[in-house]
Formats: structure tokens, sequence, C-alpha cells
């Protein structure tokens, strides 16, 4: 008797696992879409006028548990600007082969330059490439924005950029004025802008409909 009803429990398990939602995904062909704060990998966001947030002064670095972070700052000139202020970011450096996610550098820097997308893709076949050099890290230049080297268009100083961007909060966005909101625009498709991601999304959409017309 009691191996009967043993019997029953078991097949119970079975099908009440039967009847529960799918959670297998149709991945790569149809990637989950992350919760909103998903920490994915990050972006160097930009001034509207295209001149970079950062400005090099290595609290990311410092701040990261996992040595992940490597920064060496440099002087802006008035003939060579690529930030307002002093100094820029000369060489900027996440090695995600350390990365934890853990999202304490976008807390430590002071010029919000430092954000996280929602993008997760990043395995890489060699440690070599999951070392995100700063061109790839940068946010793609938007409409309206010009690529630095240039000189500050919002005003004279770097004040005209940060207290401006305290008025009004619209002036200091950056990547983040991305239609799907804040740092999230790995895989959109505004006209003109090529988003981190873009190429993948597009290989993805290709290889979905070559596996369709396989299946036809
Ligand atoms: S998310 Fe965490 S581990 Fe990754 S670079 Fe930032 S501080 Fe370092
Ligand atoms: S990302 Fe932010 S914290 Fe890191 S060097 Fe640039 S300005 Fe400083």
């Amino acid at each position: 008797m009691g191996g009967i009803t043993g019997t029953f429990k078991g097949f119970g398990v079975t099908f009440s696992h039967m009847f529960r939602k799918v959670v297998t995904t149709d991945y790569p062909f149809k990637p989950p879409t992350p919760a909103p704060r998903y920490h994915g990998r990050h972006i160097l966001n930009r001034h509207p006028d295209g001149l970079e947030k950062c400005i090099g002064c290595e609290l990311c670095a410092w701040a990261c548990p996992a040595d992940a972070i490597y920064v060496e700052g440099g002087d802006n000139t008035d003939e060579q600007r690529f930030s307002p202020g002093e100094r820029y970011a000369s060489t900027y450096q996440i090695n995600y082969a350390r990365c934890i996610f853990c999202g304490l550098c976008i807390e430590a820097c002071p010029t919000r330059s430092l954000t996280m997308s929602n993008e997760y893709e990043l395995a890489r076949d060699n440690r070599q490439d999951l070392i995100f050099t700063k061109e790839q890290l940068l946010a793609p230049l938007l409409p309206g924005m010009e690529q630095p080297p240039h000189p500050m268009r919002l005003g004279d100083s770097e004040k005209d950029y940060y207290v401006g961007a305290l008025e009004n909060p619209g002036t200091s966005a950056g990547a983040e004025r991305s239609p799907m909101g804040p740092g999230r625009y790995a895989l959109d498709e505004t006209p003109g802008v090529t988003f981190p991601g873009a190429e993948q999304a597009a290989q993805r959409a290709e290889a979905a409909k070559g596996s369709k017309g396989d299946r036809a």
C-alpha cells in the first residue's frame, strides 16, 4: 500500500511540473529581456555635444573589488579636448574575465560617466577579447553629437556642463537619451546610430530567418 502511495506521489511531482509555465527560451533567436535594472556591460557616456563624461579620475578603478578596471588620465588642451575640464581618460579598459557585475564602480563615478547597460552577451572564445577598450565602451554618437576632440559647445567652462545640467537635467543626458530608457540601448534600432550589440542582433535576425527557411 505504501509503495502505491509513493508511486502516486512521485507521478504527482511529474504531473505538477507538466502544467507549469515553460521557462525554456528560444535562445539565441529570441533572447530574453532582462529586468530594467539588470547589471550588464558598462557604457562610458557622453555629454549632449559628444564630449566624454569621463574625467579619468580612476575612482571607479579604486572602487572595484575585482581589480577589473584600468584607467590612465590625460590632460585636455584647447586644441585637443575630449571632456569638459582639465582631464580625460586617455586609456580606459574593463576586464570582463574579472568583473563580477557588482556595480560598485558606477556608484563611485562622480560624473555619471560610467553606467551599466542590459547587454549580457559577453562570452568570447579567448581572454584577450574580454578586455574591453575605451573605444568599445564609449557610448555611440547620437544625432547632434560631435566626435571629440572638439571645444566645449555647451558653455565656456565645465561648470556649464555640471551646474547647468543640475538646473536642467535634460541637458546632462548623453547615452541616457536612448528611447529604451537609461543605459538601455544595446539592441535599439535608432536610425543613423549604431548601438553596441546592434550587429549581433542583426546577425541573429538573419540566422532566425535562415532557420525558419530550413524548417519550411
Ligand atoms: S561591476 Fe564591480 S567588478 Fe565589475 S568593474 Fe564594476 S566594480 Fe569592478
Ligand atoms: S568612469 Fe567615472 S570614476 Fe571612472 S575614471 Fe571616469 S569619471 Fe572617474
